[in-house]
């Protein structure tokens, strides 16, 4: 098979890897996917057991805006591929000791709760979202969808103009201190954050605007789940001509005189014009690439603050759970400790905030009839040795914790269990440290400071993906590439 002319590959099959292979095939490209898994998706890969269907990773559907944005450079709607549903509720807050809260699609509504929880509460939850909004508009008006080549682009004086705007010296919790005092009224606006891979403290203030994509856009599902997203993108790259590869790993990316020329697979060689790597940046730079062709050395990615991993549990119970919504929250009551043990000194939480994610309670297609399909999250430090002892110890603690939490007994329920921590996202994924989300979201790996979309060492090789300008998530990857493929790839 001829694989030469201005064949690209693009290393990894996650929605970094997708949308920016859909766009560069739009734009003339012969673009291969080689993805080492056996589906589309990457961390938003699905799994099936005994009637129930988890997606592995993403569960919030944020930003519709973002997902809008992208099919429309392809003279598509959302709808043509798949189906949103609002939530509403958006999700369920347990705190500990106290009483639960269910934030809803309403704001008026959320006011009203605020107003029962602190003196004036409403109105300054009214006030903190309008500077959220304003914070939101600027950011995706003047910051995010921008690449940054140096520097000079990131000081230009209009974006240190609209930055101090932004409040970006300031901390979120600082910030947010300003308009609630309620303790757990402010983890309500500030738990998104961990989303990014970051705590309150050490996360600039501008990530408010995090409250307005919650409040204000809405919290939606795609029906048939996250995979169904997956699928949908997979779909459009076909019909644009993308080709996949399935099963095959990338062992290695062949440079000559400084140029790529292809990467080599257990398979064999294929060659290659351009090559995008989606895969984990540095697993891609330092497994990847001959020493001499890396932008980044191994001593680089030892010093950055590495984003959460997470002990994953995919849970199937045979009978429905009462008192859980879909997305729900359990926020310990002094959250700090639980942080320390994620930023400051890697180790194991005692009395950790997790997640419960409940899909079933939307989409019957998740589960069989009378089932809960129960996904739970607990955020931990990247690097951690995840023993299966470990896992098991925080198994047991979270059933009895949610059966506290839920009022149910629900343990000789239990039909399906399945725990994935970081082994599993090294083996998976070939994850720096098990890491779930990559690079964290501290002011020093925003923007110019997060690693390059560009090879600083070898011509053609480009990077996509959530370690990449602007970050972490799925709305914020597809970002992504929509910049690597308007203004990076030439
Ligand atoms: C548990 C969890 C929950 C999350 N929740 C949310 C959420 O609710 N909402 C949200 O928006 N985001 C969420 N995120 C974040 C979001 O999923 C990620 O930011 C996004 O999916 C990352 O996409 P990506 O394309 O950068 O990388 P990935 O999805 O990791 O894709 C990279 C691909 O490269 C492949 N690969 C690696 N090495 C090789 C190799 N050598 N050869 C071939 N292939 C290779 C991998 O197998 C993988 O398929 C969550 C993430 C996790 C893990």
């Amino acid at each position: 098979m001829d694989m030469t002319g201005d064949k690209t590959v693009v290393i990894g099959c996650g929605f970094g890897g997708m949308s920016t292979a859909a766009l560069l095939a739009k734009k003339g490209y012969d673009v291969t996917i080689i993805e080492k898994n056996d589906q589309p998706g990457g961390r938003a890969i699905v799994w099936e057991e005994k009637g129930f269907v988890y997606d592995m990773g993403p569960s919030w559907y944020l930003m519709p805006d973002v997902f809008e944005r992208f099919f429309a450079e392809f003279g598509r709607k959302v709808t043509d591929y798949y189906k949103l549903k609002r939530l509403d509720p958006n999700y369920r807050v347990f705190f500990q000791g106290r009483d639960k809260v269910d934030i809803s699609a309403d704001l008026e509504k959320n006011k009203r709760l605020f107003d029962t929880m602190e003196e004036g509460g409403g109105k300054k939850l009214e006030e903190y979202l309008r500077s959220a909004s304003y914070q939101y508009d600027i950011a995706m008006g003047q910051f995010i969808y921008r690449d940054y080549r140096s520097m000079f682009d990131f000081l230009n004086k209009k974006l240190v103009f609209e930055g101090t705007k932004l409040h970006i010296f300031e901390s979120l919790d600082g910030y947010a201190k300003r308009f609630i005092s309620n303790p757990d009224l402010r983890k309500v606006l500030e738990y998104t954050i961990v989303f990014l891979g970051g705590t309150p403290y050490d996360s600039p203030a501008m990530y408010a605007l995090m409250s307005h994509v919650d409040f204000n856009l809405g919290v939606f599902y795609p029906i048939g789940g996250m995979g169904a997203l997956a699928r949908a993108f997979h779909r459009l790259c076909i019909e644009q001509g993308v080709k996949f590869r399935f099963n095959e790993e990338v062992k290695k990316i062949d440079v000559e005189d400084g140029r790529v020329k292809g990467i080599t697979t257990e398979k064999g060689h294929i060659p290659a014009k351009k090559v995008i790597a989606n895969s984990d940046y540095p697993h891609t730079e330092t497994e990847l690439l001959e020493k001499q062709y890396r932008s980044y050395p191994e001593k680089y990615w030892s010093k950055r603050a590495i984003a959460p991993s997470a002990i994953l549990m995919y849970l199937g119970f045979n009978k429905r759970i009462e008192n859980l919504l879909h997305h729900n929250l359990y926020l310990s009551g002094d959250w700090d400790p639980h942080f320390q043990t994620i930023f400051k000194k890697p180790s194991w939480p005692d009395n950790p905030s997790y997640y419960i994610c409940c899909p079933s309670k939307t989409d019957p297609t998740v589960a069989p009839k009378g089932s809960e399909n129960v996904f739970i999250l607990i955020p931990v430090a990247a690097g951690l040795k995840d023993t299966d002892e470990v896992r098991e110890h925080y198994f047991e603690w979270v059933m009895s914790h949610m059966e506290g939490l839920t009022g149910e007994k629900i343990r000789d329920n239990l039909v399906v269990k399945r725990l994935f921590s970081h082994r599993d996202f090294s083996s998976y994924y070939n994850a720096y440290k098990g890491t779930a989300l990559g690079l964290a979201h501290t002011l020093r790996q925003t923007a110019v400071f997060r690693p390059a979309q560009r090879s600083r060492k070898v011509k053609d090789l480009y990077y996509s993906g959530q370690y990449t300008h602007p970050g972490i998530g799925v709305p914020m990857v597809i970002i992504g590439s929509q910049i690597l493929a308007k203004d990076v790839v030439s």
